[in-house]
């Protein structure tokens, strides 16, 4: 999709401050720090519209944005800070848990993780989650320029055996500078809203 207008139109906490309009959603979800920010200012042609998370854990809201009046991409605030409290991580976690569970809108969900790395516990768990309740998830494995090209392939592998995929259909190896795999990100995400 070619991306001219974006907008943020809410922070929600709660269902009742969800956008009423009823365009498809797509759910962004990572640990933070992984890249979401950067891959969101690379899926709507913007250096810096999605903040990139200075502070760690401060966004604990849903934030949608209005994309071309045809879609939303909902933020999901980042799993995995070292930083919050017990209270701030159930808050969060029911905050997430009802959004991802009880929204008819939501049509997909892209799962970050870091290309240099196997993914983490967490994200095995969000990813188990997410596939328990039958959500169509896409993996993005960020910051894939920090690794040579000649290990992609391993670095694909390790994603599909860590976190038990059928095949790596589903894996998308991405570059936020370089902008290596925006196409394919873009194809997944409108096939998933428009199908
Ligand atoms: P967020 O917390 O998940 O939103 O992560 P950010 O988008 O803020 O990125 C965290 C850090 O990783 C920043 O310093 C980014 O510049 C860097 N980063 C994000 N994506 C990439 C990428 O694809 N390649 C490289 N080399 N750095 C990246």
């Amino acid at each position: 999709m070619e991306v001219n207008h974006v907008e943020l139109v809410m922070s929600a906490v709660d269902p009742v401050q969800y956008p009423t309009t009823g365009y498809p959603e797509i759910a962004l979800v990572g640990r933070s720090n992984v890249g979401k920010s950067s891959l969101t200012n690379v899926l709507i042609n913007r250096n810096s519209y999605a903040r990139t998370s200075s502070q760690p854990g401060k966004t604990q809201t849903l934030n949608f944005y209005n994309v071309e009046d045809q879609l939303y991409f909902v933020d999901v605030p980042g799993y995995g800070y070292a930083k919050v409290s017990k209270t701030e991580r159930e808050k969060w976690g029911t905050m997430i848990e009802t959004y991802l569970t009880q929204r008819d809108q939501l049509k997909g969900v892209v799962s970050l993780v870091d290309a240099r790395h196997a993914p983490t516990e967490d994200d095995v768990q969000m990813y188990q989650w997410l596939a328990y309740y039958g959500l169509p998830t896409l993996i993005v494995a960020t910051k894939s320029d920090k690794i040579a090209h000649g290990k992609w392939n391993q670095a694909v592998s390790r994603i599909k055996k860590t976190l038990d995929l059928p095949n790596t259909d589903n894996i998308i190896m991405f570059s936020a500078p370089k902008k290596i795999g925006k196409d394919a990100v873009w194809n997944w995400i409108e096939q998933q809203a428009f199908g």
